[in-house]
Parts: C-alpha cells; sequence; structure tokens
C-alpha cells in the first residue's frame, strides 16, 4: 500500500514518470535476464548472445536464440499492472512510460506515452548500416541470420539494445527530460543495474520527485526511495491505482473552498 503522504503526491503530481524492466514482463511469461530457473540463460547466458561481439562470432545462433524469444513474446499478454498503467495515464495529467523492455507489452496494452529505451524485438536492422529492414524482406529467409538488403556482406540483427552498445539518441533524451520534469517517479521490475537507465529515478529524484520502488527484491535503488513495494508488479500497480482513484474520488467530492 502506498503511504498517504505519497498518495497525495501521486494525486497532485503533474507529470508521473513509470520506468520499467524486465521484472514488469515477468508475470506476462517473459523471463528475466537473471531469472535463472526458467530464464533463458538456461543453455547461454544472456549477456553471452545479447552483444555484438556474440553477433559477430555466430550471427546464426544469435539470430535464432532471438527467433526463439520472439516466439515467446508473441504469445505473451499484457497483465493487470501493465493495465493499471494505462489507467493511471487517465488519471494524471501527463504520464511518460520510459521502457528497458523489448516486447511491446505497455503500447499492447494501450499505454500511449511509451519510450523504449532498448529498442524492440519485432524490429530487424542490418548489422552493417543500422537501417530498418522490413517484416516482408525477413518472412522469406530460412534458419540462419539473413542477408541484409542494404550490402552484401551484411546480415539482419534484431533492432535491440546489446550489453556494450548505446542507447537510442532521442528515446534516452525523451527519458532524461521526462525525469528531469517529473514530479513522481515509480520505478518498477528492474534491478536498476543496467545503466544509464537505472540513474533515471535518481535524476528525478534530484530535480524534486518523490520516488517509490516496486519490486520483490532489494536492488540499489532501494535505500534511495521514499517507499520500497516489495512484491509483484501487477499486483501493487494495481493497488496503487484503485488508491489514487479513491483518493480522487474523496477529493472530488470534499468541501470546496
Ligand atoms: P533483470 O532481469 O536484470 O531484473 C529484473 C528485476 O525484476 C529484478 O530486480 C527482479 O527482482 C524483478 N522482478 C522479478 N519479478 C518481478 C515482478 N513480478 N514484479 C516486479 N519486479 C519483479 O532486468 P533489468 O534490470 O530490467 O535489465 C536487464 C535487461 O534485459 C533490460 O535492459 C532489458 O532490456 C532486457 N530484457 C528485456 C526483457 C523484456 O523485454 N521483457 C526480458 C529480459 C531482459
Amino acid at each position: 500500500m502506498l503511504a498517504d503522504y505519497l498518495l497525495k503526491r501521486l494525486g497532485e503530481a503533474r507529470h508521473v514518470m513509470v520506468l520499467t524492466g524486465a521484472g514488469m514482463s515477468a508475470e506476462s511469461g517473459i523471463p528475466t535476464f537473471r531469472d535463472t530457473e526458467k530464464g533463458m540463460c538456461a543453455e547461454f547466458r544472456a549477456e553471452d548472445l545479447a552483444t555484438p561481439e556474440a553477433f559477430q562470432t555466430n550471427p546464426a545462433r544469435v539470430w535464432r536464440w532471438y527467433e526463439e524469444r520472439r516466439a515467446k513474446i508473441r504469445s505473451a499478454r499484457p497483465h493487470a499492472g501493465h493495465q493499471a498503467l494505462v489507467v493511471l495515464e487517465s488519471l494524471v495529467p501527463e504520464l511518460s512510460v520510459i521502457t528497458q523492455n523489448v516486447d511491446g507489452l505497455h503500447q499492447l496494452a494501450g499505454s500511449r506515452n511509451v519510450t523504449e529505451l532498448h529498442g524492440n524485438i519485432m524490429r530487424s536492422k542490418c548489422h552493417i548500416t543500422g537501417r530498418s529492414i522490413s517484416a516482408d524482406w525477413l518472412a522469406g529467409s530460412s534458419q540462419g541470420a539473413p542477408q541484409s538488403p542494404y550490402v552484401s556482406h551484411g546480415f539482419a540483427r534484431p533492432d535491440v539494445v546489446w550489453f556494450g552498445e548505446m542507447l537510442p539518441r532521442e528515446a534516452l533524451q525523451q527519458a532524461m527530460d521526462a525525469a528531469v520534469h517529473c514530479d513522481f517517479c515509480i520505478s518498477a521490475g528492474t534491478t536498476s543495474l543496467v545503466q544509464p537507465a537505472a540513474s533515471l529515478p535518481l535524476m528525478a529524484q534530484e530535480h524534486g520527485a518523490s520516488l517509490i520502488e516496486i519490486n520483490p527484491l532489494e536492488t540499489p535503488l532501494s535505500p534511495h526511495a521514499d517507499q520500497c513495494l516489495r512484491g509483484a508488479a501487477s499486483e501493487i500497480l494495481r493497488t496503487i491505482v484503485g488508491q489514487l482513484e479513491s483518493w480522487k474520488r474523496d477529493a472530488d467530492h470534499g468541501p470546496q473552498l
């Protein structure tokens, strides 16, 4: 449950930023990278495949791994936490969802203002030129990494940010703008280890925002948060949005000065 003073700040906030990580999608059946029991690290560590070096060494293997991830994501559906953020968008003047996830579940749920910091797994691009490659071009390709349409010795790769790569400049700028301007920040389902995303909630706090964390486990962000809500994102986000709806109803029906 969100503390009363934070509920009031959320109710009065003009701009809310929500930063989400892999834990936000866990309840939709998409494992986090660090979820060793049922995670995709079972055969290979994600850190060993989601890199430019791994792709250079064995494009076909990396492409196959991503094909498996795509298949899993295609069958995934948003959960109550994603839906709660859609409702939240209708309750506050401005909501920015900044996600490290590449699965598109926030948009599928109906969130309108989503910034994808790490790209989107359903898109592909040329690994040499970075130019976007259409699904039609890829449709005819077989098992391995498909040939790029732009360079004879180039391949298609997923349009996601790999370990060691820069974030898309525009997305990072949007995220930093949201961090600087928001007055309430929610960090949900992220280890707060992957930079620069991990710095965004602290940047928001430095600029005066209240900060809460939603995660079953302690993270490096926890000591900085005004409140840590320990548990699953679906349940906690639903509760917070329910609290906010009640708060707004009470505020609307209160005495008018
Ligand atoms: P992570 O895998 O390192 O950590 C996930 C975090 O979520 C952990 O702190 C865990 O305690 C928490 N968590 C687990 N279940 C949760 C739940 N039900 N509710 C709330 N929190 C929960 O993920 P990360 O820190 O976001 O960083 C890893 C990178 O891997 C990301 O940048 C992302 O791009 C990528 N990734 C994306 C997806 C996806 O698109 N769904 C999946 C795996 C990894």
